[in-house]
């Protein structure tokens, strides 16, 4: 396989589906390295400002059309977003925020509720929870825990808030 850059690749010449079919091509005859070295080869240089005028907006949008989408949807077999939703759907269960706290971030648990004071929720599920309207008990965070929400052996009842739990409804009407 030639590498040489022959005869100024333009953008113009950029057809995505025909890129993403060359990589498919390149990857079932085992020399997709190769393949994406002369991608880069080719339109780095289109990227990058190496000609004409420098502009990080353009050059990041050009980076993202050119080098990045073909890549993305070359290894997700299909359009990334499309791929990604589908991903995410069969993601269930377990519906969990889980997300982790930072040092000082506010948590809240709830002394009706929580199975132990160590169950604890992040400030977007508390408020678009059941709990708010408890005895719940505001502490700060020293870092490192998680979120409890969506966690049925924390939570005695309302272990979801409203945010995931639109998360298990869809999840359990497949
Ligand atoms: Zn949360
Ligand atoms: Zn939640
Ligand atoms: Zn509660």
């Amino acid at each position: 396989m030639s590498l040489t850059v022959s005869g100024a690749k333009s953008i113009a010449e950029f057809n995505p589906s025909q890129v993403i079919q060359s990589f498919q091509e390149a990857y079932e005859e085992g020399c997709i390295t190769d393949k994406l070295r002369q991608h880069f080869c080719q339109f780095v240089p289109l990227v990058y400002g190496l000609l004409g005028e420098y502009d990080p907006n353009r050059e990041e949008r050009k980076a993202k059309k050119l080098l990045f989408n073909p890549i993305e949807a070359f290894l997700c077999g299909g359009p990334p977003d499309a791929v990604f939703k589908e991903l995410k759907e069969k993601d269930h269960p377990p519906i969990l925020c889980g997300r982790v706290f930072r040092s000082g971030e506010p948590t809240y648990s709830c002394r009706d509720c929580a199975v132990d004071p160590t169950c604890v929720l992040c400030i977007d599920c508390f408020n678009n929870g059941a709990h708010r309207k408890h005895k719940y008990r505001m502490s700060t965070s020293s870092g490192g825990g998680y979120c409890d929400c969506g966690d049925k052996e924390a939570w005695k009842t309302d272990p979801l808030c409203e945010i995931h739990r639109k998360g298990e409804e869809k999840g359990s009407n497949q």
